[in-house]
């Protein structure tokens, strides 16, 4: 039997990155102090800030809400919860069951915003990767408005060491390198958009997965029936991960450092305007979730 190293306890994992095996409840400190330090580090919420974190009911997003719950109680912030229901078929009311569920078990405030009510349905969008995009496009949209109108200093989302590390290959790969804000752990707003933040920065999706299992978090264990089959790049980085424990959290600890020095502007120096219809911060006449509205069937 592997014992904890804290307490001695039977180890439920052993973390090779940290080469440590620790029990359930000493994972669950382990976990929240490896999240409270990254949020120390990278500022990644401020004093008396109001944070909205977005939820969608799967274990990244379940986990932040789970740990920003925990911080909240010593740190001085306030934490609020927000669902998007994107409409699709049974699995947006089963995610909305796991996320009441969550936000009662963790006595947070829950929002929920409804895109069927801005005449979007996903289900009119042809194909798979389109939708993905137009899903993107709304929850970006929805999440800034929302906290921006209801004073909100802050968007959390549930953006892990691996997701960041699956953009980053791609972007670098097709040579768009405009993105270079949008991996920080936290991306300052400017004008009309709302603070970004991403608490789990350094965290990986087995390690929330293991917060979410060993506190008895509520999560979805299912996906979206739009979702790609298969992400290449997270099994590279898996695979890379697999040979050389502890390489995502380093490369995006590097990654912040290399930004940092490169980054200046909140807005990326992109020019900017409003679009005529929303007035809502685009780069172009109409912004993409506008345009979005104009391409789909209103909701009879
Ligand atoms: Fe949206 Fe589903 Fe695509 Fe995720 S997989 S972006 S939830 S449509
Ligand atoms: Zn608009």
């Amino acid at each position: 039997m592997i014992r904890c190293r804290f307490c001695g306890k039977r180890a439920v994992e052993v973390l090779k990155q940290y080469r440590l095996s620790l029990c359930r409840d000493c994972y669950v400190k382990f976990y929240e102090r490896q999240v409270e330090r990254a949020v120390k580090r990278y500022k990644i919420v401020k004093s008396g800030e109001k944070v909205l974190a977005c939820v969608s009911g799967g274990k990244d997003s379940s986990a932040m809400l789970a740990v920003m719950k925990s911080l909240s109680e010593t740190a001085d912030f306030k934490l609020e919860a927000m669902f998007i229901d994107l409409g699709i078929r049974d699995y947006s009311e089963m995610s909305l069951n796991v996320v009441e569920k969550l936000c009662e078990k963790l006595d947070v405030n829950l929002n929920v915003v409804r895109l069927s009510d801005y005449g979007i349905r996903l289900e009119n969008i042809n194909t798979k990767r389109k939708k993905c995009s137009a899903c993107g496009t709304a929850k970006r949209y929805l999440m800034n408005r929302f906290a921006r109108e209801n004073g909100f200093d802050c968007v959390a989302t549930g953006h892990t060491s691996d997701d960041i590390l699956a953009f980053f290959f791609k972007n670098w790969l097709s040579g768009n390198f405009s993105w270079s804000a949008k991996f920080l752990p936290r991306t300052e707003g400017f004008d009309k958009m709302v603070t970004k933040v991403r608490p789990l920065y350094l965290s990986s999706e087995k390690e929330n997965m293991l917060y979410c299992v060993c506190r008895s978090v509520p999560f979805l264990n299912e996906n979206c029936p739009y979702a790609p089959s298969k992400d290449v790049w997270k099994d590279i980085i898996y695979d890379i991960e697999r040979k050389k424990p502890g390489f995502k959290r380093c490369f995006v600890m590097n990654l912040v450092k290399y930004l940092k020095s490169k980054t200046h502007t909140g807005s990326n120096g992109e020019s900017y305007r409003y679009c005529r219809l929303c007035g809502e911060i685009t780069t172009s006449d109409i912004c993409a979730f506008c345009r979005l509205k104009q391409r789909n069937t209103p909701v009879k």
